[in-house]
């Protein structure tokens, strides 16, 4: 029996806030807090309404004010945080865990405003402190990152010796019938995909053109998909934690109607993070574009199809060369009957609400700051699936990589 609070009434938000009010056994008391309190009003009325979750609340707060932060986390008095606002967010909510002594989970690395850039070293940085104060901070516990880091440790744990090549391979082969949209936020997503390219090779980063290498891939349940080379937070923790790995690659399909959208709204400025004044006002462009662009929180209804996100992976076991691919599908409809909102929020939400649980449980939980693939991936795996994420696997294939 744990009081939870949840920040952020997004897409995943909401899935995260489902989920959890799913299991009233162990998430007992939930309070949704975030920016706008109309949106988490929203939300819990119709979580209370599916799940007749007795004990759900809602707050205002502005994630980037530590002492609002204290004061609303002293006032509810949770065990656990999770965050599923924005990645600007990440510091001040660890600082204001740090301050209550309170568990810490999110779904993605910290990010500056004024620069896009992932990275781990500013959230690692706060390993001794959390250790000092007894308490954890599980970092991506999403589906990417998140599942993919557990599914990598699952293949280290189950099937391999020595991973050596990794490739994470992320298709969304849904149609939500909009000409342009973002399956989450759009600033956080048009900041990650308009990045150049980055892998790992034999102990090195190499940096290519943003989509200027790509392949066709073949995804269960979905067929052949354009896939193209992106950098992805979790390869950064993945070859630290798998010392093994020689090469680790992250691939995502886009259509050609997307990439074509994304070029204009580049050539435009309109992807532009630094403000410029308009009638007297400073905007930022990417910001502003937001605000016009479909919310990926309400593309649910339309959408058909389905994602399919898994690791492709070969190294060796007992001296020999193996290949490997765990995978899972999520079909977006069936999300959509489920949570009110589409499948790359569910992805997202449900693996979130694993992490919580599991560090509630006490099965994973650890004073210290972490990331997923340094925990056991046997119960996380097992629980995925029992919450509406199964996943499937399969040995000597052909990877296409
Ligand atoms: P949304 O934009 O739909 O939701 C973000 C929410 O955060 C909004 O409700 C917003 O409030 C709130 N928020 C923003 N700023 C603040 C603030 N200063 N204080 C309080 N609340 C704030 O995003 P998504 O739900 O699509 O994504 C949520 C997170 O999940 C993001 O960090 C994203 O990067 C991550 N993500 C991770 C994935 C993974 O697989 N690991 C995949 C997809 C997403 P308001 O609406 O009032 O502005």
């Amino acid at each position: 029996m744990s009081r939870v609070m949840i920040i952020g009434a997004g897409g995943v938000g909401r899935v995260v806030t489902y989920k959890c009010a799913q299991n009233p056994a162990v998430f007992s008391e939930i309070l949704l807090a975030s920016r706008t309190l109309s949106k988490c009003d929203q939300i819990v009325a119709d979580v209370r309404r599916d799940t007749g979750h007795r004990k759900l609340t809602t707050a205002r707060v502005d994630a980037e004010n530590v002492p609002e932060l204290v004061a609303l986390i002293r006032s509810f008095d949770p065990v656990l945080v999770i965050h599923v606002a924005l990645p600007y967010q990440d510091l001040t909510i660890m600082e204001a865990c740090l301050e209550t002594g309170t568990h810490y989970l999110d779904t993605a690395n910290y990010e500056p405003k004024e620069e896009a850039k992932f990275e781990y070293h500013w959230q690692w940085a706060y390993r001794e402190r959390f250790r000092e104060q007894g308490i954890m901070a599980l970092l991506g516990c999403g589906f990417d990152p998140g599942v993919t880091g557990v599914f990598t440790a699952h293949a280290a744990k189950h099937h391999f010796d020595e991973i050596h090549y990794l490739d994470i391979v992320d298709c969304n082969g849904g149609d939500h019938g909009k000409a342009f949209a973002t399956n989450f936020n759009p600033e956080i997503n048009i900041r990650e995909i308009t990045q150049k390219g980055k892998y790992f090779e034999d102990g090195r980063w190499i940096e290519t053109e943003p989509h200027a290498v790509s392949k066709v891939l073949t995804y269960p349940n979905i067929g052949e998909r354009k896939s193209y080379l992106i950098y992805h937070e979790e390869l950064e923790s993945l070859v630290k934690h798998f010392p093994t790995i020689r090469r680790a690659r992250f691939w995502m399909t886009f259509g050609e109607e997307y990439l074509t959208h994304l070029r204009v709204i580049q050539n435009i400025g309109m992807a532009r993070i630094d403000p410029v004044m308009y009638q007297g006002v400073e905007i930022v462009p990417l910001q502003f574009l937001k605000e016009v662009l479909p919310d990926p929180g309400e593309l649910g209804a339309q959408y058909i199809g389905e994602t399919s996100i898994g690791c492709r992976i070969s190294g060796l076991r007992d001296g020999s060369s193996k290949t490997y691919y765990i995978w899972n599908n999520c079909s977006h409809q069936a999300a959509y009957e489920e949570t009110g909102t589409q499948g790359v929020s569910y992805t997202t939400g449900v693996p979130a609400m694993v992490g919580a649980r599991l560090m509630l449980e006490q099965k994973w939980l650890k004073a210290g700051v972490f990331n997923v693939e340094e925990l056991d991936p046997d119960p996380f795996l097992k629980l995925l699936a029992d919450s509406g994420l199964s996943w499937h696997e399969e040995t000597g294939l052909n990877l296409e990589l």
